[in-house]
């Protein structure tokens, strides 16, 4: 196998290219006009190919600058996972089309300074070599890697021996406020699904679902705050990676009384449209909400995270008397926002649902998952990536969050 080089450079790679020429020109000046810290170390990936069989594939990806990187394989899918340093993906999409060994690639920011690529593989497989060459003749860099198809046992070894301890996450994700530490605030931390390297869904015409779910959760988050007392802590507010488990986490920290989760959904019959709300469930209210909860329990796998950690089960998560009591409060809010958005938004046959969604699972919080409506629809696409729908949306929430406040009697938990 013998992937040329030097070839495949595009027009985004030209424009990269020149905007990093000229960042390079500024920062070797005595003026300083860097834009900030992060932009000053991102490096660019310009062409990436993928050549072989399912014997053996190779991946070459091309680099402006030398990037550091590593890499580990991963169990349950098996996957190969390079860390790289923020990373600018110029290349063009379809340059990293799976094929061989490889049957999905992601790629993309996993958190401030640092960026992620994920090959999904079909089966067992070592890397043979994985290694930085540099084009001495152009002054740039090329990662080349080497799979090949391994066996079973082999792969058990190698994903033993390896070491790796690098934070799945940014310790600083989540974004508050601000706190006055008064008692009376309520607080709402609202978590607008996927992010970075986890795109989510797609839309008919190309709107992504990590797009749309930042796009309403700042909205949300600015109509939320127009009440008097109610502090928003946003699991994220740029596009970066946050497992479920972190999102989870962040609602506990700062003692939130809800957690809202928003996201798009795809289904396959393109004339099913309309929002849904979910709660927890140990056993889903329907096979649509079961392969749902599914899919987006998918979020870290895509991301190249190992799911050791996360073995307990929806199941074992409602044993006790809070999670009970959590859950009654999680119906009570679902239902305040089924009957806000009803005759106002679109809403799907039965709009109350539940199955075993993972950024549901705080203990303690009251969790919904609004699904603002599907992206598979046309007409839903076109509302979703709208900003004046999704702010008439947040006030219809806003509404529902106010009126289960004031039936708990505005007391925290
Ligand atoms: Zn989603």
């Amino acid at each position: 196998m013998n992937i040329p080089a030097g070839h495949g450079r595009t027009f985004s790679y030209l424009c990269c290219s020149v905007v990093v020429g000229v960042l390079l020109f500024l920062s070797g000046s005595t003026i300083d006009l860097r834009a900030g810290e992060s932009e000053q170390n991102q490096i660019v990936a310009f062409d990436f190919r993928i050549a072989g069989d399912e014997m053996r594939t190779r991946v070459v990806i091309e680099f402006e600058q030398q990037p550091e990187f590593s890499h580990h394989l991963l169990a349950s899918p098996h996957r190969l996972v390079v860390d790289l340093p923020e990373t600018i993906f110029g290349f063009p999409e379809k340059a990293a089309h799976p094929r061989g060994l490889i049957s999905d690639i992601r790629y993309g920011a996993m958190a401030p300074g640092r960026s992620r690529v994920v090959f999904t593989a079909v089966g067992p497989v070592k890397t043979e070599m994985a290694e930085i060459k540099e084009n001495e003749a152009e002054g740039t860099f090329r990662l080349v890697l080497d799979i090949a198809a391994a066996s079973d046992a082999e792969f058990s070894k190698l994903v033993g021996q390896q070491q790796w301890d690098a934070p799945d996450t940014a310790p600083d994700a989540g974004v508050v406020q601000p706190q006055d530490g008064d008692e009376e605030t309520f607080t709402v931390a609202v978590d607008p699904g996927h992010g970075g390297i986890d795109t989510g869904t797609r839309g008919r015409n190309g709107a992504q679902e990590k797009d749309i779910t930042l796009a309403f959760g700042k909205t949300l988050k600015t109509a939320l705050e127009e009440v008097a007392g109610v502090r928003v802590v946003l699991t994220r507010d740029d596009d970066r990676f946050i497992s479920l488990g972190e999102r989870v986490r962040l609602a506990r920290q700062h003692d939130a009384d809800l957690l809202v989760s928003v996201h798009a959904d795809s289904f396959r019959l393109r004339g099913v449209r309309g929002a849904t709300v979910y709660t927890l469930s140990d056993k889903a209210s329907d096979e649509m909400s079961r392969e749902l909860a599914a899919r987006e329990n998918r979020s870290d796998l895509i991301a190249g995270l190992s799911l050791e950690d996360e073995q307990d089960t929806v199941a074992d998560i409602l044993i006790d008397l809070t999670r009970r009591e959590t859950e009654v409060f999680s119906i009570g809010l679902a239902r305040e926002v089924v009957d806000a958005f009803d005759g106002q938004v679109n809403l799907i046959t039965n709009p109350h649902r539940s199955a075993g969604f993972r950024v549901l699972r705080a203990p303690e919080v009251p969790s919904i998952l609004v699904e603002l409506g599907y992206l598979s629809n046309v007409e839903d696409e076109k509302l979703m990536t709208d900003p004046e729908w999704r702010r008439r949306t947040a006030e219809l929430l806003v509404a529902a969050i106010k009126s289960y406040r004031e039936k708990i009697g505005g007391v925290s938990n």
